[in-house]
């Protein structure tokens, strides 16, 4: 037989199940699964991810041709258990359209409903209905969604207005109306000729009035669709392959537009925002779906307990509440009790958060979707543990079930409380995104991605958002909308995101033109400061100072749970106290790597470390030397007393020595003064420091080689905070690091000077303090020759900024010049510098781990490149068996949680 492209589903069997979301997509695999467990879902068939690659290998018509005949029996299938026919003018059969990714990209896609109607199958859907306008009311909304889907009417300027919503502002204007459904039955008709006539005028062709033309133009629309450019970009933030596929999954239309016992919502079986465990959710009756999801109408909520939580925030009381926006518990009670019992067996079938689509078609519960919810990282946290103390999943599953990345947005900074106090309120919206924001007014998605680069902090005010915004959105610190509910565009793109949202403040004005936003009677301009509160939906005018995070509750709870099962320790990379202390309270257990040359920068200390760098002899060199040193030792003692206890690796001075020289006239000047010679003198010294290449330059180990005096002041410094503190009561734990060693004679040569002094200093305090001597492997020769060096290393550091670098040979300072175009022209899929090089780079870093233990059974090895913080690269190390990563402080708990996970899955 051939390959199997198209999956059926309906009346509790199906041909695919949960675990074929490769080839269903997400969509498609779960609606099969849910015929499965009995969850009531209208017939249809899936066409898989495969058939999205052919498509775009073979073209239109090979692919129409491949999938003929499987499509024409699924239709069949649907016809046979719906009880109708498609294209019948008696017994109509309508399906929708939807596309399916493996993973869920919200709005992204294209999607096409009420498919299979033509001027004679209206006339019986009318007549088997006796809802005219119900039925000229689908026709419409058909023949605009197939018009700008499939047909290429929607203006690719978002600026622009779709025609068709032109033709519809014409007539109501006409008749003097504002909302849709006062329009009459005949001017729906009217709007269907004019739609028509207005295709046929902009493409040239007449409107397809053949069912199966319309169907197959549908399902290769959404297949086009999977290469728009929202699409696209979506993939590139989420890191989505191009290879998925979408699938498109065919369904039977249920109506949640057919009058008042006819509903259409969204709900979660958990907050999606704070992840409390409440079912939740909005609906409208007698709308269709898009009508929720688009954010037209203010949606009214599902449960009792949020209906009177919304109207507390909005400021509407208990009476006016229960008249005009009853909650689904209170108005339609017995189909509320189903859907909730349904949403719980969804949850407990799944063992996770479930995100569902439902329609209640004249009294009659049918879900069209369930999903795993996205969710923000502190809803992530609290959900897997709430999941695990609930007992639904282990620990395992539970450390699996939170992606490292995602918890950046618990260590974003909140609103000072003090500052929040005095702070004005001027409007109330929905909190629909959690996390604090302040930022400038902007109006448009290109100001937000132009004044962020200019280096601003943005807030994006719009009416609404679509996904056109994406960009925007994601260049903005926070978003505020005048509508739209919390399963709005906006809020489930920016929960997506992790950033902060208040959506639906119905009270504010905005004018794009104007480029103003009028909240409260007060006008505020574009470039005007807010501040957004996206846990309560509050809006404050102007900048409120933040606070840090801090590590408690869950999300401490999860990081315990990780440090049971990790096999490697996350240190952090600190250059002061203050950044030590930070990683020490987010769980870092020792220091990775101090660049000491971070140290310099200070009015005092940098003329000091001049004077030694353009000193022209010994004696010059060591007088400034003598200089640096309290400062240096001052240094090493705060951050070792911060980390009492704890591994600190500093390592020895690294960068080019032209980097620290004057190169302007004043400094210059200053330097003459300083050390007493003429600037002519000053300015040839500078010269003769140039390089052609500084990063393959007089930089790393071959300072200290050149100019042992500087290793040997460094490690006096070291050792000095080091004895100092031991006599005090504390537990210093110094690591010596050589950097950019090539050869193992470097590394001897170096740790003879460090031995030599460290005797020195001891013998001058009188204690002894013991120490470890290691090396970075950072430069390729180095990885190769491991099993030498570690005869001299006690342990062994990778560089992968470094190692990077000279493994492709890709200037760490100027990949960005030509990055675009490689990741553009898939030479790379990623950029090395941020997620390890697996392939290549990960080779060496392999092999050196090897050898370097072959000579040294006990060899420490860890990462301290900025991979170190990166989750796929930690768990590449962990997988390698090193010992520990190293981190800047704000990534030390996404490390940890990746550290575990490596673990975990191992
Ligand atoms: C490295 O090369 O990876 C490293 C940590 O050192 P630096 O970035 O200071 O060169
Ligand atoms: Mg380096």
């Amino acid at each position: 037989m051939d390959e199997k492209r198209v999956y059926t589903f309906g009346n509790g069997k199906a041909e695919g199940k949960a675990d074929m979301r490769n080839l269903l997509g997400g969509k498609g695999a779960n609606l099969a699964e849910m015929n499965l467990i009995g969850v009531p879902v209208p017939s249809g068939f899936t066409i898989t991810t495969d058939v999205c690659n052919e498509y775009f290998e073979k073209g239109k018509e090979d692919v129409v041709a491949l999938l003929k005949d499987e499509v024409e029996k699924a239709v069949q299938h649907i016809e046979a258990l719906m009880n109708s026919k498609f294209g019948d003018v008696e017994n109509p059969l309508l399906v929708s359209v939807r596309s399916g990714a493996r993973a869920s990209m919200p709005g992204m896609m294209d999607t096409i409903l009420n498919l299979g109607l033509n001027d004679e199958v209206v006339e019986g859907l009318a007549r088997k209905t006796g809802n005219e306008r119900f039925a000229y009311d689908s026709y419409r909304r058909f023949v605009q969604m197939y018009g700008d889907v499939v047909l290429g009417m929607k203006p690719v300027n978002k600026e622009d207005i779709d025609p068709f919503e032109a033709i519809i502002m014409e007539v109501k204007k006409q008749r003097g109306i504002t909302l849709d459904n006062e329009m009459s039955v005949d001017e729906l008709k009217q709007l269907v000729k004019a739609f028509k006539s207005a295709i046929k005028q902009q493409t040239g062709k007449d409107f397809p009035d053949n069912p199966m033309d319309q169907l197959w133009g549908a399902i290769c629309a959404v297949f086009d669709s999977w290469m728009n450019e929202r699409a696209i970009l979506y993939r590139k933030m989420e890191g989505i392959p191009a290879e998925w596929g979408t699938a498109v999954s065919v369904m039977a239309m249920v109506f949640g537009n057919m009058g008042d016992t006819s509903a259409t919502g969204v709900c979660f079986s958990r907050d999606a925002g704070n992840g409390e465990n409440l079912f939740n959710g909005e609906y409208l009756i007698n709308a269709q779906g898009e009508d929720v999801v688009a954010g037209i109408r203010t949606p009214q909520q599902i449960t009792k307990i949020g209906s009177q939580r919304w109207a507390e925030r909005a400021g509407i009381s208990e009476e006016e509440r229960v008249a005009k926006y009853p909650s689904m518990e209170e108005a339609m009670p017995e189909l509320y009790k189903e859907l909730d019992a349904l949403q719980n067996k969804l949850e407990n079938h799944y063992h996770d958060m479930q995100d569902m689509e439902f329609t209640v078609q004249e009294g009659k519960l049918w879900f069209l979707q369930t999903r795993n919810g996205k969710r923000t990282g502190t809803a992530m946290v609290k959900i897997a543990m709430d999941l695990l103390h609930e007992g639904m999943i282990d620990e395992k599953t539970a450390i699996l079930r939170c992606e490292p990345q995602k918890l950046d947005e618990l260590l974003h900074p909140v609103f000072d409380k003090l500052a929040l106090s005095k702070a004005k309120v001027i409007t109330q919206g929905l909190p629909a995104s959690p996390g604090a924001a302040c930022g400038q007014i902007v109006f448009h998605a290109d100001d937000a991605q132009e004044w962020h680069e200019d280096g601003k902090k943005v807030i994006m005010v719009r009416i609404e958002t679509s996904p056109e915004d994406l960009a925007g959105m994601s260049a903005a610190e926070g978003i505020l909308t005048a509508r739209g509910g919390m399963t709005s565009h906006a809020a489930v793109v920016a929960r997506g995101m992790g950033k902060c949202c208040v959506s639906g403040a119905g009270s504010i004005n905005v004018d794009y033109k104007a480029k103003t936003v009028e909240i409260e009677g007060v006008v505020y301009k574009e470039g005007d400061f807010i501040s957004l509160n996206g846990t309560t939906g509050q809006v404050y005018a102007g900048q409120i100072e933040t606070k840090a995070a801090e590590l408690s509750g869950d999300f401490k709870e999860l990081m315990d749970l990780c440090d049971k099962y990790t096999k490697m320790e996350i240190r952090t990379n600190a250059d002061t106290p203050h950044d030590a202390e930070v990683a020490r309270a987010f769980g870092a257990k020792g220091i990775g790597l101090t660049r000491t040359e971070h140290m310099f920068f200070d009015d005092q200390k940098i003329v000091a470390m001049r004077e030694m760098i353009l000193a022209d002899s010994v004696e010059g060199r060591e007088k400034a030397l003598a200089k640096l040193l309290p400062y240096q030792k001052a240094d090493f003692y705060g951050i070792l007393k911060a980390m009492d206890g704890c591994h600190v690796n500093i390592r020895l001075l690294d960068p080019p020595l032209h980097e620290f020289v004057p190169h302007d006239l004043a400094g210059q000047e200053t330097m003459a003064k300083e050390m007493g010679v003429s600037v002519e003198e000053i300015k040839k010294r500078v010269n003769s420091l140039a390089e052609n290449n500084p990063m393959l330059g007089h930089r790393g180990c071959r300072l200290g080689i050149t100019f042992p005096e500087i290793t040997a002041m460094q490690t006096r410094a070291i050792l000095g905070a080091a004895c100092e503190l031991k006599k005090e009561g504390f537990h210093p734990c110094p690591e010596i690091m050589v950097p950019l060693i090539g050869t193992v004679q470097e590394l001897k040569q170096q740790k003879s000077i460090i031995l030599a002094t460290s005797k020195e200093v001891f013998a001058e305090y009188g204690v002894e303090v013991e120490f470890e001597i290691g090396t970075m492997i950072e430069i390729p020769r180095a990885a190769l020759t491991a099993g030498q060096i570690a005869e001299e290393a006690q342990y062994f550091s990778f560089g992968t900024n470094d190692l990077t670098q000279m493994t492709f040979g890709y200037s760490r300072d100027d990949i960005a010049s030509f990055l675009p175009a490689y990741m553009e022209k898939k030479i790379l899929k990623v950029d090395p510098f941020q997620v390890l090089d697996q392939e290549g780079v990960g080779q060496l870093i392999k092999m050196a781990v090897e050898n370097g233990r072959a000579t040294r059974p006990n060899l420490r090895t860890g990462i301290c490149g900025e991979h170190g913080g990166e989750p796929s690269s930690v768990k590449f190390c962990a997988k390698v068996g090193m010992n520990y990563a190293s981190c800047s402080p704000f990534r030390v708990p996404i490390a940890r949680l990746a550290a575990a996970q490596a673990a975990v899955e191992e």
